[in-house]
């Protein structure tokens, strides 16, 4: 027995707290294995479940600017976790079957205790040089979001989860407005640009994507050839005959194709309830394209 896990077992007792010290425990016992195997990524998956226990991450976490794109999927991550664990509570027993369908933003806000609104409009605001629609607003101070009806579904969920992004990552002191987002622009501003990218790793988690596009597309990464092209279809076929297909048409054809083989199916951007090219640009980041 290490020396650690005889210190947690005698500081339980005395606290007679059997659950005392149990993040360390779990945290050692996977060092400790991973030093057996040698190999330092052993039991990733169980350290994300057990090595952090999401009550405390979100008490504990202190909000800042600046984040590492690794650290923001850390972040999301983190959030699936908490709500999967409370799935019961907050679909008030009727939960999806569907897991894609757990990665609602609106749920999400509500589970680190904001309101989140539809309106049938928010008004419009100054943006870019320009007066533009209102699509999201969020009220760090009162807890509240607000989602416009002007737009498609699409890009409400975007905005709603852009907009979980502020409220988990840097909680707006002040009512902050956005503009319409579907994470095909990439904002110059570093805030807009970690909540668009919590947006995206929230609502297209890695292994959810993986996993769905090796269900349609049989590899775990699509190369285009003869066999492959055939596959996709006539449209698609007619398109990737023209010649000259860049990575981004590919990925594009890939994100919002209905058949593949002769089976046909939802698009993985409409499964995700993404636009095609926030999916596309994720099944590039995920590799799982080459031309
Ligand atoms: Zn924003």
């Amino acid at each position: 027995m290490t020396e650690l896990l005889e210190q947690v077992i005698k500081n339980r007792k005395l606290l007679q707290n059997p659950y005392a010290h149990i993040e360390y425990l779990e945290l050692a016992q996977i060092t400790a294995s991973r030093l057996l195997y040698e190999n330092p990524w052993a039991h990733i998956e169980d350290l994300d479940e057990l090595g952090r226990l999401p009550a405390q991450w979100n008490a504990n976490w202190q909000k800042r600017k600046n984040y590492t794109i690794a650290e923001i999927e850390q972040h999301a991550r983190m959030l699936q976790i908490a709500i999967w664990q409370r799935r019961d509570e907050l679909w008030h027993g009727a939960v999806p079957s569907n897991p894609i369908e757990l990665l609602d933003p609106k749920i999400a806000l509500n589970s680190i205790g904001y309101v989140c609104d539809e309106d049938e409009t928010l008004g419009q605001f100054y943006s870019d040089g320009k007066m533009v629609e209102v699509a999201g607003i969020i009220d760090g101070p009162s807890k509240q979001v607000r989602i416009s009806r002007q737009f498609p579904n699409i890009v409400r969920n975007f905005t709603a989860a852009h907009e979980l992004g502020h409220a988990l990552l840097h909680e707006p002191r002040i009512m902050h407005r956005d503009r319409a987002l579907n994470g095909e622009t990439i904002s110059r501003d570093s805030c807009e640009y970690e909540a668009d990218k919590f947006a995206s790793l929230f609502l297209m988690p890695r292994k959810q994507v993986c996993a769905s596009f090796k269900q349609l597309f049989l590899t775990d990464m699509f190369s285009l050839d003869e066999a492959t092209t055939f596959a996709l279809g006539a449209a698609a076929r007619e398109m990737l005959m023209k010649g000259n297909t860049t990575l981004r048409q590919l990925s594009r054809i890939l994100a919002d194709a209905e058949q593949y083989n002769g089976r046909h199916f939802k698009s993985l951007a409409s499964r995700f309830s993404v636009s095609t090219e926030a999916m596309a640009i994720r099944l590039e980041e995920l590799k799982l394209v080459n031309l």
